[in-house]
């Protein structure tokens, strides 16, 4: 049994010598011949030996032979492919697989929205202005016309960095910067993000977009202030959707007007939607003429220029536009729906 174990172990030293020389198909052969030949290989006479040892010597000793003959085998295996070059290779890829798939990344579906809202107004002749995130709280509340302890600064959840700065809580402040350093006529939109301390629900984020328009000039009314919502409502979503007017309050537009419209989800049929809770309405829009008190916070004659001011949630808006129940969907990254909106 012992004879039969060094000789496993002298041919292991051996092929792997007898291996290191291999250069060619025909000197892989010999080496191949010479172990595992079935006539009179090393190893064909090895196995022939282990009949002669006893029963119980057999399965360790057949094991240590089996383990050189996989050995021997996986490496001339490896020795041919060695050899066989880039051509041999590519004729085991399966060139008619179909090729993996690589997704583009697209705009965000807020991101595609609020372009959509920019364009209507660009084409109307406004133009885009961009302002600072963190503000003051002159350029956020008291320029428009709220003073300090004033009741409304209790309407949104200010989240403040210090006694003086804070994440603005609208896009309002940029209507200051651009007053302050420019005389009318003044046709402006601002977007941008805006932040308020709210817990996400449906209907709810803790930052949202939002776009805001300003118009100032001699002799605006609120007749161009409707006129031009009007047309915008109606190029965003459709011709025929309907729209209405209601009074409302803001600090710094007098008067002031919330502006709806009907249902996109039910259209007014249904008593149980979600969406407008039956009523048939949605609010979509904050809008008014510029109260005289922030024309002269700025330096601007109210009884020479008059103007009008707006505002919309650019998520709520797209959440009526593209029927979706719920605004957090925009924000959980789930690309089953981002992809839905990707630019095809
Ligand atoms: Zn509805």
């Amino acid at each position: 049994m012992n004879h039969l174990k060094d000789k496993i172990e002298e041919y292991r030293k051996t092929f792997d010598e007898d291996a290191a020389r291999v250069k060619d198909e025909k000197s892989l052969q010999e080496v191949r011949n010479l172990y595992l030949s079935r006539k009179r290989g090393y190893l064909t006479l090895l196995f022939e030996k282990l009949k002669t040892l006893k029963p119980e010597e057999r399965p360790e000793v057949g094991k240590s032979l089996n383990g050189l003959k996989n050995y021997i085998q996986g490496r001339l295996q490896n020795l041919r492919e060695e050899m066989a070059g880039p051509e041999e290779t590519l004729k085991k890829v399966d060139l008619t697989l179909p090729g993996r798939k690589r997704y583009w990344g697209s705009p965000h579906p807020i991101h595609l929205f609020q372009q959509e809202i920019e364009n209507i107004f660009l084409g109307m002749g406004f133009s885009i202005e961009e302002g600072p995130e963190i503000e003051t709280d002159y350029y956020n509340f008291e320029a428009l016309n709220f003073p300090p302890h004033h009741p409304a600064r209790d309407d949104w959840d200010t989240l403040y960095i210090s006694d003086d700065l804070l994440l603005r809580t609208h896009t309002s402040p940029v209507q200051i910067r651009v007053m302050e350093k420019r005389k009318p006529p003044i046709r402006i939109i601002n977007p941008g993000k805006v932040f308020r301390k709210e817990s996400p629900d449906p209907t709810h984020l803790p930052m949202f977009y939002q776009v805001e328009g300003l118009v100032v000039d001699h002799g605006i009314s609120f007749a161009h202030l409707k006129g031009t919502l009007e047309y915008f409502l109606k190029t965003l979503f459709s011709e025929k959707i309907k729209i209405r007017f209601r009074p409302s309050f803001f600090p710094f537009t007098e008067p002031s007007a919330e502006v709806d419209i009907e249902c996109t989800v039910c259209t007014g049929k249904s008593k149980e939607c979600r969406v407008c809770g039956g009523g048939g309405w949605v609010e979509i829009l904050g809008a008014g003429m510029v109260d005289p008190q922030v024309f002269k916070n700025v330096n601007i004659d109210p009884e020479k220029y008059s103007g009008y001011a707006f505002g919309l949630g650019v998520d709520r808006t797209a959440m009526f536009a593209y029927q979706i129940p719920d605004m957090r969907y925009f924000y959980e990254n789930d690309l089953r729906f981002i992809r839905q909106f990707a630019l095809k």
